[in-house]
């Protein structure tokens, strides 16, 4: 079965409530797409139009370059695991595997074979005749897993699969999936989360949701170092967001000159947003030197997260490695250098995004969860 996803245009509403709005995004054959934002935001919307559970008000959607926007979901080649398992309590391990099976009507000789496949791929080979009662959580969701991809399937659409296990069992299973992806190369995989270190960790590109719109569209680098817009800045990975004004090669924040390595074309005297990740700002003297007063101090393990009052703004500092740790209310001089900060104008922060419909790049795989992501 081929794969890739499409969607063209695609709005669904609810009794007049547009919960999605104008989706264009394409997931690439093999990719595997996060699509991260808050609670409400429209990705399991967006998801259940690729299932074919709900019917778009317009649009449409293609899977392996066919348009299946009037097809039924079960013509539509997709597995798809859920947040809840959804097993069927009254049957074995081996018979809710081949539950898909049987309604593709693939033949009876063949059954035994693909439930033990699916079976092998998901390590649960030796649970077969248990009922899911018998199986832990993480064990349930494996066997839900293994039942999407019993049918072979070109799609795989996972929605906040995760949510329902404990820290510990979630990041041993986000490892398990990455794994699954690189035995299954041609299957592409959309991901609904609204955690950005699943989306991070899993995800070649992230889709970033917000009020039924795609807001933002890239790999997890790029929206993490040169995010476009606000929402995406705060949701994906932490940040200071400073008001600014633009000047000649650079830009004043409370009354100091800062230097930034690209204004981005925006006018002299324009107000904008700077954005500077904790983990790059600096204490002590340096370039884009800003001085302040401790306001809080926060042990972290391996870093100290400073807040430090500037001119009335909170600047967040993640600094590793303190010799002695400063006390509230001392007077410190931050840094960072120019080019860790990303210039966000008021434009781009407003306007439609022209990233987020761009065709994908090669699909490149991202395993590494980046420094300071998780933390808030
Ligand atoms: P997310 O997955 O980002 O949390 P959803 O796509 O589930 O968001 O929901 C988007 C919006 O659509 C929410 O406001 C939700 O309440 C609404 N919604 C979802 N399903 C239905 C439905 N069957 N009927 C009415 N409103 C719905």
């Amino acid at each position: 079965m081929t794969s890739g996803i499409r969607f063209d245009g695609v709005s669904v509403a609810y009794g007049g409530n547009t919960v999605l709005d104008s989706l264009d995004l394409t997931v690439e054959p093999g990719e595997v797409m996060a699509l991260l934002g808050p609670s409400g935001s429209g990705k399991t919307t967006a998801l259940r139009a690729v299932a074919g559970f709900v019917q778009p008000a317009a649009g449409r959607v293609f899977i392996g370059g066919r348009d299946v926007t009037a097809l039924p979901p079960h013509r539509r080649g997709i597995g798809m695991v859920v947040q809840q398992y959804a097993l069927f309590p009254h049957m074995r391990v081996e018979d809710n595997v081949a539950f898909g099976l049987k309604a593709q009507k693939v033949a009876k000789g063949e059954i035994p074979a693909r439930v033990g496949e699916a079976l092998a791929m998901t390590g649960m080979a030796a649970y077969a005749k248990r009922y899911p009662r018998e199986l832990s959580g993480g064990q349930q969701q494996r066997v839900a897993i293994a039942r999407a991809l019993a049918i072979r399937p070109g799609v795989l659409l996972l929605d906040e699969p995760l949510s329902a296990l404990d820290a510990q069992l979630r990041s041993g299973m986000l490892v398990e999936l990455a794994r699954l992806h690189r035995e299954l190369p041609d299957v592409s995989i959309l991901y609904v989360t609204h955690d950005q270190v699943e989306a991070l960790t899993l995800a070649d590109r992230i889709a970033v949701m917000d009020r039924a719109r795609l807001q933002d569209c890239g790999t997890p680098q790029e929206l993490y170092r040169r995010p476009r817009t606000e929402f995406t800045a705060s949701f994906v990975g932490n940040a200071n967001l400073l008001p600014v004004t633009v000047r000649a090669g650079g830009v004043s924040f409370a009354g100091t000159e800062l230097a930034v390595s690209d204004t981005d074309g925006a006018a002299d005297g324009a107000t904008a947003t700077l954005c500077v990740r904790p983990h790059l700002v600096g204490l002590g003297e340096g370039p884009n030197a800003l001085r302040g007063r401790i306001t809080e101090v926060q042990w972290r393990g391996s870093t100290h997260r400073l807040l430090v009052d500037v001119g009335g703004h909170d600047l967040k500092a993640d600094v590793r490695e303190l010799r002695e740790t400063p006390a509230l209310g001392d007077e410190v001089t931050l840094h960072f250098a120019a080019d860790d900060a990303v210039l966000l104008s008021a434009d781009v922060t407003a306007g439609a995004p022209s990233r987020a419909t761009g065709a994908a790049e090669a699909p490149s795989s991202t395993a590494g969860a980046m420094a300071g992501v998780s933390d808030g």
